[in-house]
This record gives structure tokens, sequence and C-alpha cells, in this order.
């Protein structure tokens, strides 16, 4: 697979058995043929064009676990390892299969788990094959509804004392945010658990509010070497993003308080694509990470030598072309970075 810089865009079809005769894929391209679509009065139908083809660095259909894993999060594991941060994000409409692809299933099979569990294992694996250098991790779990921030490992806490800020160093740092200290993968799994457990109640109490929020667990690496000279620290981190649902609301169907969600969500959304975009141009004086919480929260690990990877997940039925097409001109724009 040939490498397009620091950013790589896959797109992950969920499994169906009614797969549209509208999409086309192969091993790096979706063929999207509107003239076999029986949604022919949908919006962006507007315009003639009746084929469109998107091109992504890869395309999976019916891949394990494993698999996306390696082609989509591994790389950017590694370089987490060597010293630079790191972000994997999922984006696409609720029930496409984001928390599929970053969680999975973490309770039953190994095969079902999903990218974070793999990462830790693998991050885990990695840091105790460096002689010489001793490893601190450090986990958070950082949840953002409605523009709050909320921290899913001190769910009790009062909510509102998170803060962004940059330290020092440049680095962004949410202050008040738990980051437990991990000497081992399964205390890393622990606080996943845990913090999945407290979005699932979360789920339930806020009516199915964790598809219209971003989940962010973070794995912080610090990595102390000692040279004949000195102590050398190197801190790195990886970003693993369950991003709210990139469905777009009707007004006609929905209250006030869902409106108010999609519009916090979308323009979220859009922040984060004018980000990367932004981070393309030759002109990266003005990078607009300020607009919201998600992007400013990402700061330091989009662009520059971070390393980034989008999946973007989507249906194969008729049903859901729409914002198939939606997510697919999303993730073409992300990719011509
Ligand atoms: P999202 O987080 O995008 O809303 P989910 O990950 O919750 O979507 O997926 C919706 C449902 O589809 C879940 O029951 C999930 O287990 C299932 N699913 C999604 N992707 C896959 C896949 N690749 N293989 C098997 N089941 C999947
Ligand atoms: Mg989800």
């Amino acid at each position: 697979m040939p490498k397009r810089g620091n950013i790589q865009v896959a797109v992950r079809l969920r499994p169906t058995a009614a797969f549209s005769e509208a999409l086309s894929v192969t091993d790096a391209g979706v063929t999207v043929n509107l003239g076999h679509s029986k949604s022919d009065s949908s919006s962006f139908l507007d315009n003639q064009q009746k084929v469109y083809t998107f091109n992504f660095d890869r395309v999976m259909k019916d891949a394990p676990q494993q698999d996306v894993y390696e082609s989509c999060a591994r790389p950017t594991v590694e370089s987490v390892v060597s010293g630079f941060n790191g972000t994997v994000f999922c984006y696409g409409q609720t029930g496409a299969g984001k928390t599929y692809t970053m969680t999975g299933d973490t309770s039953m099979s190994y095969l079902q788990r999903g990218v974070v569990p793999r990462a830790i294992i693998d991050l885990f694996r990695l840091l105790n094959e460096r002689p010489g250098t001793i490893a601190t991790v450090r986990v958070s779990y950082l949840e953002i509804y409605n523009e709050q921030l909320y921290d899913l490992l001190s769910p009790n806490e009062m909510t509102g004392h998170l803060q962004i800020q940059d330290d020092s160093s440049g680095n962004t740092v949410v202050r008040g945010l738990t980051m437990p200290v991990c000497a081992t993968e399964e205390e890393c799994m622990h606080y996943l658990f845990q913090g999945d457990t407290t979005r699932v109640i979360a789920e339930h109490q806020m009516n199915n509010a964790s598809s219209r929020s971003h989940c962010i667990f973070t794995i912080h690496v610090e990595q102390r070497h000692n040279t004949s000279v000195a102590e050398k620290v190197v801190m790195s981190k990886l970003h693993l993003v369950d991003l709210a649902g990139s469905e777009r609301v009707t007004k006609t169907k929905s209250d006030g308080k869902i409106l108010q969600e999609a519009n916090y969500i979308n323009k979220s959304l859009t922040f984060l694509e004018q980000v990367v975009v932004a981070l393309s141009t030759k002109n990266r004086d003005h990078i607009p990470y300020r607009q919201s919480k998600l992007t400013n929260v990402l700061r330091d690990s989009l662009g520059g030598n971070s390393k980034t990877s989008m999946i973007a997940n989507i249906h194969g039925e008729t049903a859901h072309l729409d914002e198939t097409v939606s997510t697919l001109r999303f993730a073409e724009r992300v990719m011509c970075v």
C-alpha cells in the first residue's frame, strides 16, 4: 500500500446480506451508481451526475477485526512508541460500525475485539521490546457531549471542571482529567471497560446519547532513556476516537434537544474536517483548532509529525445510500490532504 504521508483514509463496510446494487467496491475504491438506486428523490440528486467513484488508501469489506487493526492502527501505534503523537478515528452514521471498529465486543471472543484493546496489547509488547527504556503508561477516557467535557473514568465528579490547556512545551492537556498509571495491559483494559460501562449507563440515562457524543480513549506514554550523558524523556500519546454519528437530522422529525445536539455534532465534525484540510495547505499559520472542543483536544496530535488514520464506516444497504455518499464525501475531502 503506497503511503501518502501522515494521514491515511480507509473505508469499512458493515457486513450485510442486502448489499445495494448501487455500490461496488475494489480494494481502494467505492463506486456509487445512483441509476440503480430507488431513492431517486433524495436531496443530493439535484445534481445531474449519477455515478460517483471515490478513491481511498483502502476499502475493507468483510475484513476481520485483526486486519482492520493491522492496516489502520498498527502504523500509528508504532509511531507512538517511536515518540510521536497519533490519532485513529472512526467517522460515520450511527449504526455503521464505529464502536464495533474501535472497541468491538470485548466481553466475548478475542476475535471480536476492536482497535482499542488490540492497540493496548501491541503497545505494551512494543514497549517491552525496547531495552534501556523505562516506560510509564497512563490512560484517560474523555467524552464530549454538546461541547461539554466528561471524564468517563471519574463519572461521579462534578462536570464542568475539565479544561483544555497548553502546557509549557506546547502540548495539549485536559486539566482535571483522571489519568491513572497502568503497569500492565490488564490494567489498561480495566479502565477501558470501566469507561465503557459509564458510557453505556449514560447512554441509557440520556436516551442513546452516546451516539451523539465523541469519545476519546487516550494512551499517554512516557519513555525514559538513560544515555551516558543524561536522562532523556520522550512523551507521546495515542488518541482513539469514536466520533458522534454523522447523520443529518431532519428538522421536522426532531425536538429541540435533538436539534441542538445535531447542531453541535455538525459543527464539530465540520471543524475537524477544516482542521485536517488546513493542515495540508502551505499556509499553516491559521489552523482553526480553537473552534471546537474536539479539535482543541486533538490539537497536538493531528498534523506535523503525528500519524493520523481515519476509518469511515458505511452501510451497504440502499436505504442508507444518502448517508453513505455523505460519509464517502467527507472521507474523500480528508483523503485529498
Ligand atoms: P456505531 O457505533 O457506528 O453506531 P456500532 O458499532 O454500534 O455502530 O454497530 C451497530 C451494530 O452492528 C452493532 O450491533 C455491531 O456489533 C454491528 N456491527 C457493526 N460492524 C460490524 C462488523 N464489521 N461485523 C459484525 N458486526 C458489526
Ligand atoms: Mg457507537
